[in-house]
C-alpha cells in the first residue's frame, strides 16, 4: 500500500502527471528495489534472519513491485512509471481488466463496489488460487518426504 501514498502529492499541489505524481516513482522498480532493500537491511537484522535475508528482500521486493504491475492493469489513470526515475513513461500492459479505482472517499459508492468485484475476479481469485495450489503442494512435497526419507 506504500506506493499509493503518493496520493497525498495532490494535496501539496503535485501534478498526477509528475514524475513525484500518483503512479509515478513511487510506483516504479527502482523504488521497489530500494524500499526493498532498506526494509530488508533495517527490519531483518538480527542474527536470526541470517540465511534467509536474501529471500526475504526478494519476497519484499516483489510485493512492493507488484502494485504498479497490478495498477499497469487497470482501465484508468496515467499509466505506471515503471522506470522512474530514469524513464518518464507510463505504461498499461496491453489487457486491462481491472477496474481503475477511484481516488479518495469516491471508494464509498457504487463504482467502489464495482471496483472491489473487479479486484475480487482479477486479482483475489487468481491469488487465493496460487495459494491454495502452493499449500496443497507444499503438503504432497512434506508427505513424499516423509514416506520416502532422503538418505543421508
Ligand atoms: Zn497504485
Amino acid at each position: 500500500m506504500l506506493p499509493d501514498l503518493d496520493v497525498l502529492g495532490f494535496g501539496f499541489g503535485i501534478s498526477y502527471s509528475s514524475m513525484l505524481g500518483h503512479r509515478g516513482v513511487s510506483h516504479s522498480l527502482a523504488f521497489a528495489l530500494l524500499l526493498s532493500i532498506l526494509v530488508t537491511v533495517f527490519a531483518f537484522r538480527a542474527v536470526r534472519w541470517d540465511g534467509i535475508r536474501v529471500r526475504i528482500w526478494l519476497f519484499l521486493f516483489v510485493a512492493t513491485a507488484s502494485h504498479g504491475i497490478l495498477d499497469a492493469f487497470t482501465n484508468g489513470g496515467l499509466g505506471v512509471a515503471f522506470f522512474a526515475p530514469f524513464a518518464s513513461e507510463r505504461y498499461f500492459f496491453p489487457v486491462t481488466p481491472i477496474q481503475v479505482s477511484p481516488i479518495g472517499w469516491g471508494f464509498f459508492s457504487d463504482r467502489g463496489l464495482r471496483v472491489l468485484a473487479s479486484e475480487m475476479l482479477w486479482v483475489w481469485a487468481p491469488s487465493v488460487a496460487v495459494f491454495g495450489a502452493s499449500v496443497w503442494f507444499t503438503r504432497l512435497y512434506r508427505a513424499r518426504r516423509m514416506r520416502d526419507p532422503v538418505e543421508p
